[in-house]
């Protein structure tokens, strides 16, 4: 089986591991008490991730966003230790997704950045573009001066400044995910931005009633517009109560696959979230690729759904 994973925190990990409760050690190294490594991700097939640039840092038990002269040190860190290991590919251009499919002893890492409070002005996203960030995901938990997030307690999505880096975007190749933007936000953007949209690691509401599971007016415009959702492995999303339960993975997968076959992929958020043991069949990459045979996932949710997105938007 192949896996195209929309959203992966490999940053996270680089950087603060304490916050995961997982163990910083070499990617080379097979360690179940994290959510993957070199040798999981080569078992479970996985062939591409979006890995995100997390542009947070904790403070004053608050999380404040980084500046732009932080990020660009991040993002260069953490190109140097992901790249350091040669299984790893960057991905940039549609040629890159082809070629390295070809390729199967490598795996396509595409750069991402969750939240764009960071940019101090709207140019940057060209200047980011040539650092080859290829997915811009609006919003995390916390507003910037262009949108609201998934928190807001404000009533607008996009701000002026806002509608003015959307269109920055709309003229490359990249892809615009909403996982984290308010409700407002989406409907912004599914009314100016002329392309399609990701949720890369969210889950349907009407199963698992969670803020960052998808309502149906949602999917039914992702599904209108041909954007992509990445069902997510986030405790949350499979479950409200304390124990996990790994069954509403599957319970999203099939309701999404009945009525929005070709808009489903995969957007784990390993490494987004704590290591927690009881998430039986979902620990780490290995546990979750053999839940995905398990529940006899098709390719096309796996796979290929994102792949042909991503291949149309690079
Ligand atoms: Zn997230």
């Amino acid at each position: 089986m192949k896996i195209f994973d929309l959203h992966l925190d490999l940053e996270v990990y680089f950087r603060i591991p304490e916050f995961l409760n997982m163990r910083f050690d070499d990617f080379q190294r097979i360690d179940f008490l994290r959510h993957g490594d070199i040798p999981q991700f080569q078992k479970s097939g996985l062939k591409f991730a979006v890995a995100n640039i997390f542009p947070f840092y904790y403070k004053n038990n608050t999380w404040e966003s980084i500046s732009y002269k932080e990020f660009l040190r991040l993002l260069t860190r953490f190109k140097d230790w992901i790249f350091s290991y040669d299984v790893f590919k960057p991905v940039m251009s549609r040629n890159d997704l082809i070629n390295l499919l070809k390729d199967k002893n490598k795996i396509g890492i595409i750069l991402g950045v969750e939240g764009l409070n960071f940019i101090d002005s709207p140019k940057r996203i060209e200047h980011l573009y040539k650092l080859g960030i290829r997915c811009f995901g609006l919003n995390w938990n916390i507003d910037s001066v262009y949108s609201t997030s998934l928190k807001t307690n404000k009533k607008y999505g996009l701000s002026k400044e806002g509608i003015y880096l959307i269109k920055n975007l709309e003229d490359l190749n990249v892809v615009i995910d909403l996982a984290h933007s308010s409700s407002f936000t989406v409907k912004d953007i599914f009314r100016i931005y002329k392309k399609q949209a990701i949720f890369s690691h969210n889950g349907v509401k009407k199963i698992v009633n969670f803020e960052q599971n998808l309502n149906m007016e949602t999917i039914n415009k992702i599904k209108q517009k041909g954007g992509l959702i990445g069902l997510t492995m986030l405790p949350y999303s499979l479950s409200k109560k304390e124990k996990i339960n790994i069954d509403n993975f599957k319970k999203q997968y099939l309701f999404l696959k009945e009525i929005a076959a070709s808009n489903i992929a995969i957007g784990t958020d390993f490494f987004g979230f704590r290591f927690r043991q009881e998430i039986n069949e979902g620990r780490n990459y290995l546990e979750f690729s053999n839940y995905l045979k398990k529940i006899k996932a098709d390719k096309y949710f796996s796979f290929y759904n994102a792949f042909i997105f991503l291949k149309k938007k690079l």
